[in-house]
């Protein structure tokens, strides 16, 4: 059976709805097998309720993103690390 994925990069337009910076520019850590690159090489997963994001080595899920009309629900548990390039 094929897998059906987005790369990290459908992760933009709701994660830019929480934070100021671009995220899919960060890169993170998998707390799974501490594969560390970039988040618009993770893979998401759209056919679930909201969008998860799995490791593209191990398949851990990374991040789980929930939208409902009036909150967000954002579970980063998968990540170790998220490092962040600021502007200076
Ligand atoms: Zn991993």
């Amino acid at each position: 059976m094929t897998e059906h994925y987005l790369d990290g990069n459908a992760l933009a337009g709701p994660l830019r709805e929480i934070f100021t910076v671009d995220t899919t520019a960060a890169t993170c850590r998998c707390v799974g097998c501490g594969l560390t690159g970039p988040v618009a090489a993770l893979r998401v997963y759209s056919r679930a309720p909201g969008l998860v994001a799995r490791c593209q080595s191990c398949g851990q899920v990374i991040l789980r993103l929930v939208r409902s009309p009036d909150k967000v629900w954002l579970d980063l548990r998968g990540t170790a690390c998220l490092q962040i390039p600021m502007p200076r």
